[in-house]
């Protein structure tokens, strides 16, 4: 099964991606983790996008698009993966889909988590306090201008990706404003029903 998870900062994707992987034994694939990876490594790539993540803007998508390309062809893969922060353009969206026809791979649902926008800021305020109380390091862009660049990015880039794959009929929505494991019931039984078509 191969999915993508959709929706705006804040939303729970990552929740929800990992509560998925260990369910059904699906890979992970977050681009956001592997960059601040890449970031904390001192890779090229880490270097090309430290600044514009801790500003809360978006990573070109010739580097996500070419760290997807090369993880998604490593043989844990081919038991099914969940894109977590990816695609978050069109052209992202596009170059995926190709990506997937050339191994002959498909998308089975496309998810959107829905949440109310004004819920978003304080969900990402209680993340950082909680990570801090835990006494973990909070994300550098889990402060109040990065998320102003973070939302308008998504608002702008990603949202479109809700037209695009309704268009081509892979998407379901999700309410993400339920419990964490409501929406977790909600996303198995769209899973059910595309297992069943
Ligand atoms: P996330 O952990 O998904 O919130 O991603 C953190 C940051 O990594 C984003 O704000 C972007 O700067 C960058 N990033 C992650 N995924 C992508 C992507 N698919 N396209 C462009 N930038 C990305």
């Amino acid at each position: 099964m191969n999915l993508i998870l959709l929706g705006p900062p804040g939303a729970g994707k990552g929740t929800q991606a990992q509560v998925l992987a260990d369910k059904h034994g699906l890979v992970q694939l977050s681009t956001g983790e592997m960059l601040r990876a890449a970031v904390k490594a001192g890779s090229e790539i880490g270097k090309k996008a430290e600044a514009v993540m801790k500003s809360g803007g978006l990573v070109s998508d010739e580097i996500v698009i070419g760290i997807i390309a090369d993880r998604i062809e490593q043989p844990d893969c081919a038991k099914g993966f969940i894109l977590d922060g990816f695609p978050r353009t069109l052209k992202q969206a596009d170059a995926l889909g190709a990506l997937l026809d050339s191994k002959g791979k498909s998308l089975d649902a496309v998810i959107e988590i829905k949440v109310d926008d004004t819920i978003l800021v304080s969900r990402i305020e209680t993340r950082a306090r909680e990570t801090l109380a835990a006494g973990g390091t909070v994300r550098a862009d889990d402060n109040a201008e990065a998320l102003k660049t973070r939302l308008m990015a998504y608002y702008r880039e990603t949202a479109p990706l809700i037209g695009y794959y309704y268009a081509n009929r892979t998407l379901q929505s999700v309410d993400g404003l339920a419990p964490i494991n409501e929406v977790s019931a909600q996303i198995e039984s769209v899973l059910q029903g595309v297992a069943k078509a």
